[in-house]
């Protein structure tokens, strides 16, 4: 197989060509992020992102705000953003009772402990694991890390960064440890190189047949390179 060296911030510049430089995050709230992962469920950015601002039109996005909201006016949100809104309806919930019980309301103190408590701190919230904790605390600007999320991570993994494991936190900890020295501390690069990652492991680094033909990264990838050209090349010098 051709040895190929990853350059992650190469790879970066390459998606910000094909997909265009992201726009700036809809919020960089704390608590507004924890709302953002709880407020859909399998549906688009884009829809996300309306329920986000449907709930900020109707009931609010601070915790006193969700707490004092009509269960009504948090649906119009939760509606918008898939199957079982009214699950979500009770989650949003939940997520504020925490935040004003154990953080008075405010989780920005939370943001400026030291990083492993700062991340278990943010685990207190529902679905909040350590991919979620550290996007936060990228996008809050509080620590220079590359938070993924699994699209962002299924494209490094392919492409060679670390290797798939037996389960999802060790695969998530080998990549981590694999572009550690690549990352730059550079909070806007770092959010774009989430977004862009992300973005590419929806639209063309996909689980089920990824679209490698049309892929930017295709010369430098470790999967691609595996599946298309060094089996073929293998078969036919053997044949
Ligand atoms: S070449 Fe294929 S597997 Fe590799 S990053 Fe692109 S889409 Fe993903």
């Amino acid at each position: 197989m051709v040895a190929i060296k990853l350059n992650l911030q190469r790879i970066v510049s390459q998606l910000a060509k094909y997909y265009g430089q992201p726009g700036a995050p809809i919020t960089t709230d704390p608590f507004e992020l924890i709302l953002l992962e709880s407020i859909a469920y399998l549906v688009s950015d884009e829809r996300r992102e309306e329920a986000f601002a449907m709930l900020r039109k109707y009931a609010g996005t601070r915790p006193h705000e969700i707490l004092a909201a009509s269960h009504d006016d948090i649906l119009k949100a939760t509606r918008l953003g898939g199957m079982h809104p009214e699950q979500r309806v009770s989650r949003l919930r939940e997520i504020a009772l925490i935040a004003m019980n154990e953080f008075e309301g405010d989780l920005k103190p939370a943001l400026r402990l030291p990083l492993p408590k700062a991340k278990q701190t943010l685990r207190k919230f529902p679905s909040i694991g350590e991919p979620s904790a550290e996007k936060i605390l990228l996008f809050t600007r509080s620590y220079p890390i590359l938070g993924l999320d699994s699209n962002g991570l299924r494209v490094l993994v392919r492409l060679g960064f670390g290797e798939e494991k037996k389960n999802y936190s060790a695969t998530y900890r080998s990549v981590q440890e694999a572009i550690n020295d690549q990352l730059k501390e550079d909070y806007g690069w770092l959010i774009n190189a989430h977004v862009l990652l992300r973005q590419h492991g929806k639209e063309l680094c996909k689980t089920n047949r990824p679209l490698c033909e049309k892929c930017p990264l295709r010369k430098s990838c470790a999967y691609f390179q595996r599946t298309f050209v060094s089996v073929p090349r293998a078969v036919a010098t053997g044949s």
